[in-house]
């Protein structure tokens, strides 16, 4: 029968979890896979034996922030340290900034601190200390939560059957059920989302959301994944089409990779029998990072008690990095010759010193490269030594004389640590 006009066609059963028995199924091998493999972290311990609701969220929450982008691996001792130092809302709301951005000092997108600490505000002063209680409330109310971390939370601290998508569950359900259309798309996102929704073990969500997630980043991983030790392999149709040599029989399976299916693959990318498994997902296209150059000068004099200081200034309290604090720092314009640098960052000191600084003075000491995630940034470092004190004007911006071991134990960024 005709569709009604404007209504997409339902999915092929191909990308679907149609069988009830299937999904039961497969939901108990995943859980039983889990209860056996899964990384003792401490937020998971958390998770389990606080009895708090909020103090619960809150050890979600935080976990969960960190996690964006971020190797577990990484986030645990950061982790650790947080929670000894702020473990409720409340003692987060209470601290300052720039304790918040020395913590975070090294783990990157350094914005995630800072909202975070902001949302703990917004709990303890408007909404009488109590974490919303659903993944819609979540998400509606606290800034810097989006769809997937108000999902993680809720589906693991209140039990909320809920499901999540991230980058592990989309690869993971892409192959399972041969999903090779761009998952950036938001049709495709919305399908995922549905499929994730649907499959959300009742009794366990959190331990489902967090076995599927465990399985992408272990098992089902990007490049190699291990199909042979994979506790859901009977399941999955990217697996049966390497083995076949073709799609699986499924009922309507003709309506797929003709072309016009949503969900298969774009007809110009057809399957590529070399790459298995790993035709799904779709790579995204990448967008090229941004390049930049910036000059930066450590200025340095002997201290009064002897050692040698650096100057620090802090950045602005919006924008990349902000609030950290870093060496004078001036932006590059493209192509400028190294002697034009120099004189860029002279009359930038200059200007900021109230000295005269002889371009000559600068002493060039490297080129530093960081890769933000879209800019890839050159810091090209002179230093400066100074023979007494300068007097800087403080209506610019906040500086301070840190010695090395001081300069560790700031808000600085990975990057400055490298410069
Ligand atoms: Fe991933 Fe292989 Fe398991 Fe399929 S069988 S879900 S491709 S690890």
């Amino acid at each position: 029968a005709a569709l009604p006009a404007g209504r997409p066609a339902p999915p092929a059963a191909l990308h679907l979890f149609g069988d009830p028995a299937e999904v039961e199924a497969l939901r108990g091998r995943l859980l039983a896979w889990y209860d056996q493999s899964k990384r003792d972290l401490p937020w998971r311990a958390l998770a389990v034996t606080e009895l708090d609701a909020n103090r619960r969220a809150y050890a979600v929450w935080v976990s969960e922030i960190m996690l964006q982008q971020t190797q577990v691996a990484t986030v645990i001792d950061y982790y650790n340290r947080w929670m000894q130092k702020w473990p409720t809302l409340q003692a987060l709301a209470e601290a300052s900034l720039e304790e918040v951005n020395e913590l975070w000092a090294g783990l990157g997108y350094y914005s995630r601190g800072k909202r975070l600490q902001e949302a703990a505000r917004k709990v303890v002063s408007e909404l009488a200390g109590q974490m919303p209680r659903t993944a819609e409330e979540l998400q509606k109310l606290l800034p810097g939560v989006g769809r997937y971390t108000a999902g993680a939370i809720a589906s693991i601290s209140y039990g909320q059957a809920t499901g999540v998508v991230d980058g592990n569950v989309i690869r993971v359900l892409c192959r399972l059920r041969c999903i090779g259309a761009d998952p950036s798309s938001p049709p495709v996102i919305d399908r995922l989302w549905a499929m994730a929704n649907a499959l959300v073990d009742r009794s366990r969500p959190g331990d489902f959301n967090q076995a599927l997630m465990e399985l992408g980043a272990t098992v089902c991983t990007p490049k190699a994944p291990l199909c042979g030790e994979c506790p859901v392999k009977q399941h999955c149709r990217a697996r049966l089409r390497k083995l076949l040599g073709k799609l699986p029989p499924v009922p309507d399976v003709e309506d797929c990779g003709v072309g016009d299916c949503p969900l298969c693959p774009p007809a110009a990318e057809p399957w590529d029998s070399s790459l298995g498994v790993t035709n799904f997902p779709r790579k995204a296209a990448k967008k090229q990072p941004r390049v930049e150059q910036t000059a930066t000068c450590v200025l340095e004099r002997k201290g009064c008690r002897g050692a040698l200081e650096y100057l620090i200034v802090q950045r602005p309290s919006s924008g990349l990095l902000a609030g950290l604090w870093e060496f004078p720092s001036v932006p590059l314009a493209p192509g400028l010759q190294q002697e034009q640098q120099r004189e860029v960052l002279r009359d930038h000191l200059q200007a900021w010193t109230g000295l005269p600084v002889a371009a000559g003075s600068l002493r060039f000491m490297g080129e530093v490269v960081h890769v933000f995630s879209h800019i890839h940034q050159t810091y090209v470092v002179y230093s400066l030594p100074l023979d007494g004190d300068v007097t800087l004007d403080l209506a610019s911006s906040p500086s301070r004389w840190v010695t090395e071991e001081e300069f560790r134990a700031s808000a600085v960024s990975t990057a400055m640590k490298k410069v």
